[in-house]
């Protein structure tokens, strides 16, 4: 089973994909992650990223798809994949169609994690991240119990350099306008699920859940 999650920046979509992809033993894979870890390694692709990550444009197709398709490559053992942040607009999503079908799979489904603005706003001002495995906080809703500190593993929190001020609105703009299209992209596929994003992790997926049959 492969699945795409949906939604805008700090609708949930990473926290999701690691729960559903341990329900359903698939695949995890974060487009940004994928970007940040090539940027810190320094590799040409995460070079040739970099200043449109730090401006919070998306990156060009061809070198996001470069890296997605690589990361298809090894997806033959998996039971499945669960994509998050791509595929962002039409070229992305066609690109990938078209290669799941070489590769004799499909995108069984989409879940799109609606969720206001004005929230995402709030969600992303206050995010902090852990360093070492990525787990999210927020300073008003969801605190860490030691300012700075990781509640599961111990390491250093850290905000995100794109999750500040105007970056936040930038990112927040392009996915408005360009990738929430691709709703009616995959809704004409009969693929696409809509979830309540607003709703606590339990309950979003227990949502996502009832949708894909597993609850
Ligand atoms: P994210 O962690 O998903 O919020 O992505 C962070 C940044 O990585 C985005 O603001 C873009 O610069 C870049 N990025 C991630 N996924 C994509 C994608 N599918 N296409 C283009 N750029 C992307």
């Amino acid at each position: 089973m492969n699945l795409i999650l949906l939604g805008a920046q700090g609708s949930g979509k990473g926290t999701q994909s690691a729960l559903l992809a341990q329900r359903f033993d698939l695949e995890p894979c974060a487009s940004g992650d994928l970007l940040r870890e090539a940027m810190a390694q320094g590799t040409p692709a995460g070079q040739q990223a970099r200043p449109y990550y730090e401006r919070g444009d998306l990156v060009p197709d061809e070198l996001m798809v470069g890296m997605i398709l690589e990361r298809l490559k090894n997806l033959t053992d998996a039971h499945g994949i669960i994509l998050d942040g791509f595929p962002r607009n039409h070229v992305q999503a066609d690109v990938l169609d078209a290669r799941l079908a070489e590769m004799g799979q499909a995108i069984a489904r989409v879940i799109y994690l609606e969720v206001p603005r004005a929230l995402l706003l709030e969600r992303l001002s206050g995010r902090y991240i852990c360093r070492a495995q990525g787990h999210v906080y927020n300073i008003k809703t969801n605190p860490p119990k030691t300012p700075g500190i990781c509640d599961i593993d111990g390491s250093e929190l850290y905000q995100r350099s794109d999750d500040t001020g105007e970056k936040i609105q930038h990112r927040l703009d392009i996915f408005f306008s360009e990738t929430l299209q691709l709703t009616d992209y995959y809704a004409r596929q009969g693929k696409l699920v809509t979830v309540d994003g607003t709703q606590s992790i339990a309950d979003v997926n227990y949502a996502i859940l009832v949708n894909l049959g597993a609850a």
